[in-house]
């Protein structure tokens, strides 16, 4: 549930090793380095005010929706491209880091340094936030609802409910690790290890960040809940509670957050509730409870600490590679040509690792979760039609082995309705999802075909068993050719 920017601007604060240097900037260096960057932000602010109110002209005047909004997205995605390079700038080029640890006195303080640290970067995301007032404003609300501190104050809490706490995991989990094994940091094996904790207390503490971030009430007792709980039930899913994350009627998603079952939430949005029926809106809690049936979250987890120390394997690369290059002492605005390169070198190979491979296994997640929702709504004779709803009366009690064409149906149903009340085409590419068109081809054809289904099955299990195989091994592989530190890339 991470937005992907907020997730690049903490790799670029902490994930790059301590970059704090050991003294302090002269006053005058300080008050420059300042200025520069508030130039930097200037010229961002201009380009984004611009382009905010550029693309809520366009909106306006040729209401048709689709192409504009593919623009805006398009927009969206460079300004925050721009404001991560403005960030990475301050971090490296303009030694932001060293001058909150010396020059402001922030050094081993919990917390305050690292809001310090990325500090820069939040400044950015308001910027920003309050540009895209104007277009945000038409395309989710019409034209109509919300002023404008409103808006802000719910972005702010949307970001502010994610960050703290992690922050305050990363920060109290180095303190005391460091209190616990003061050479921690010197080994490959404890700063893997200090990942995995942190990777660990961030999956089961998450239903925290979800209720700080997201308004939420509890779905009311009705037909629905009864509904829900039901399937629940017969799925073998137990969960604190269902969730109703208003959103002003603006959204129509679903989610789920925590990996303990007794600490685990589903989240419906308001506009899913209203718009889809019953039936519709079990299919999507079917694909939900999908998800962590298959324990894709915790497989998630593995990848992601796997993934690092797979990783670390370029810089040993990028080392030799250095050493080769003549070192050129030019610099640009701080930073010398050998570091940028070396940092393009490695943020192209994070990029097209995550874009591939992360993008791929999401997707087949995705495929399994939705025959889960096609199944939570099927029914068990395997003759169909009639269709026997599995919340009829004389319905059994147990979950259905295929998917049944009404299943399907019904599921097909829900994803398109998704996709034409947040305004989306079927057709539209997902990086994380796929598109709503493929999802329902790829349904359609598993319709009483149980054989194609546990042939899925196996794919997907082949799949994980080799990337896991092939995670562990790289992760082996960077800790026995270097044992310096796994992170510092
Ligand atoms: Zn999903
Ligand atoms: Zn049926």
């Amino acid at each position: 549930m991470l937005p992907w920017p907020l997730l690049a601007g903490l790799i670029l604060a902490f994930g790059l090793g301590d970059l704090s240097g050991t003294s302090a900037l002269d006053f005058s260096s300080v008050w420059h380095r300042v200025a520069l960057w508030m130039v930097g932000l200037a010229g961002f602010a201009a380009l984004a005010i611009g382009s905010g109110w550029f693309s809520a002209r366009q909106f306006s005047r040729l209401y048709e929706g689709l192409p504009v909004r593919r623009f805006t997205l398009w927009l969206a995605r460079v300004l925050e491209v721009l404001a991560l390079a403005l960030f990475g700038w301050a971090m490296l080029g303009l030694e932001w880091p060293r001058i909150v640890a010396w020059n402001l006195g922030a050094r081993n303080t919990i917390l305050v340094d690292d809001i310090l640290i990325i500090a820069p970067f939040l400044i950015e995301l308001l910027v920003l936030w309050s540009a895209e007032y104007p277009i945000e404003r038409l395309l989710r609300h019409g034209g109509t609802r919300s002023g404008f501190w409103p808006y802000l104050r719910l972005r702010i809490r949307q970001t502010a409910g994610l960050l703290l706490p992690l922050l305050l995991i990363y920060g109290l989990g180095q303190d005391l690790l460091v209190r616990a094994f003061p050479d921690y940091r010197e080994s490959s094996a404890g700063q893997l290890g200090m990942l995995a904790v942190v990777a660990t207390c961030i999956m089961l503490a998450s239903p925290v960040f979800v209720r700080l971030s997201c308004p939420t009430r509890r779905l009311e007792d009705g037909p629905l809940r009864d509904r829900l709980e039901r399937l629940a039930r017969r799925s073998g899913f137990p969960c604190r509670d269902i969730l109703v994350w208003e959103t002003g009627g603006s959204l129509l998603n679903a989610g789920i957050t925590g990996a303990l079952p007794f600490f685990r939430y589903v989240l419906l949005t308001d506009a899913l509730i209203q718009r889809l029926d019953a039936a519709e809106i079990e299919a999507v809690f079917g694909h939900e409870i999908g998800h962590v049936k298959h324990r894709h979250l915790v497989f998630f987890g593995l990848f992601f600490v796997g993934s690092v120390g797979l990783l670390s394997l370029v810089e040993v690369g990028l080392q030799s590679l250095t050493g080769v290059l003549p070192m050129v002492p030019q610099t640009w605005l701080g930073v010398s040509l050998g570091e940028i390169l070396e940092w393009g070198v490695a943020l192209a190979v994070l990029g097209t690792y995550f874009f591939f491979v992360f993008g791929f296994l999401s997707r087949r997640f995705e495929r399994q979760a939705d025959v889960f929702g096609c199944r939570a709504v099927s029914c068990t004779s395997g003759e169909c039609p009639p269709h026997l709803d599995p919340n009829c009366p004389i319905a059994q009690e147990e979950a259905p082995r295929s998917v049944c064409p009404s299943g399907v149906r019904i599921f097909a149903q829900a994803l398109s309705s998704v996709a034409f009340f947040n305004g989306m085409s079927v057709q539209a590419p997902s990086w994380r999802h796929g598109s709503i068109a493929d999802r329902i081809a790829f349904v359609e054809k598993l319709e009483n075909h149980p054989e194609s289904l546990r042939h899925f099955d196996r794919h997907i299990l082949r799949l994980r068993l080799t990337l896991l195989v092939l995670l562990v091994l790289g992760t082996l592989a960077s800790l026995l050719l270097h044992d310096g530190s796994v992170l510092a890339f």
